[in-house]
């Protein structure tokens, strides 16, 4: 079992059904309203827990119901919330999601007390990264934080995996010398090296642009299609399993999550490891919503395509 530290953002999501966006001035009546756990860093927690992977958390959410909420939701994903604190100066994180009749997103995002996490709370929480193989990351997060923890992580010893999403142009590229393995998706991955993935020759040429910036080893998912990856010594393809695709919400956390679970500390297994995520997030896309679509160990080696490890 891998030990994996998450250092990330923990919302609550209002999903708002909507026929369509209003205009300027219009008022709408909602066809619906769902609510449900989010937050990247919370989902790809709670795919590692639920891969099996021994998961902590460090993170911080508001002294408010959504906060509570989030908590025993991790903490029902048998996830190590110790290093989650409560803070009394903002709302636990929110995003309210624009879902209209199409199935088209647009999503408001209040980062709340995601962006209270301060260098203090790094330094809390040295024993909980020391502990890890892995310390995972995303930048829903302020961006000193995540360079204090890397820096942290490197001197240790630990693995630092960075999920660069939401995409950013701006990137610090002490971060990307910090980094052992970047996951983008497509689109982050044509953010960050402005190089647009269409085939396997430009998903080779991205990624060899980042592990000249320093990052050793490269994932780059493509949805249905499947997933790239690439180290300095090989690369490879490996397809996604086909299935009937109904909400690929979370599909990208389920990703990483399920990808901890299994993977060595020294990227060596990263093939496998990519087949084993593949098969978890072909599960979390024919579910609705996030959370509560990510699947179990039990369900991703239950048609054995998948050996257990
Ligand atoms: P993100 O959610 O971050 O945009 P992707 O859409 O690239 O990430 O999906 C991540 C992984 O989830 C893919 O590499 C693939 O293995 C799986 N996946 C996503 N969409 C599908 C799909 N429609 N069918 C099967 N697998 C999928």
């Amino acid at each position: 079992m891998t030990r994996v530290t998450i250092l990330g953002s923990i919302n609550v999501d209002t999903i708002l059904q909507i026929p369509r966006l209003p205009k300027p001035g219009e008022t709408l009546s909602m066809s619906g309203k769902q609510v449900a756990g989010g937050g990247k860093g919370a989902n790809q927690a709670i795919a590692a827990a639920r891969a099996e992977a021994d998961t902590a958390f460090i993170g911080k959410v508001g002294d408010d119901a959504n906060g509570k909420m989030m908590l025993k939701a991790l903490q029902n994903a048998k996830i190590d919330t110790t290093q989650i604190s409560t803070s009394n100066y903002a709302d636990t994180g929110e995003a309210f999601i624009l879902l209209d009749d199409n199935g088209q997103n647009s999503i408001l995002v209040d980062g709340g007390t995601n962006q209270e996490i301060k260098i203090g709370d790094i330094e809390t929480a040295h024993e909980t990264i020391e502990n890890a193989d892995f310390l995972i990351t995303q930048f829903e997060t302020p961006l000193t934080t995540t360079l204090a923890a890397f820096r942290y992580a490197k001197s240790v010893g630990v693995t630092t995996i960075l999920n660069p999403a939401p995409a950013k142009t701006d990137l610090d590229p002490e971060l990307l010398k910090l980094t052992d393995l970047i996951v983008p998706n497509e689109t982050e991955s044509e953010t960050l090296t402005g190089i647009k993935v269409t085939d396997e020759a430009s998903m080779n040429a991205a990624a060899t642009a980042l592990i000249k910036q320093g990052v050793k080893a490269v994932i780059i998912t493509v949805g249905a299609k499947g997933t790239y990856y690439q180290t300095k010594a090989n690369h490879g393809f490996v397809k996604a399993f086909k299935v009937d695709a109904v909400d690929t919400t979370a599909a990208g956390d389920t990703f990483i999550g399920a990808l901890s679970s299994r993977l060595n500390s020294d990227l060596s297994n990263l093939p496998a490891a990519v087949l084993f995520a593949n098969k978890a997030s072909s599960l979390t896309v024919q579910k609705l919503g996030a959370q509560p679509s990510i699947p179990h160990l039990s369900e991703i080696l239950a048609d054995g395509e998948i050996k257990k490890a």
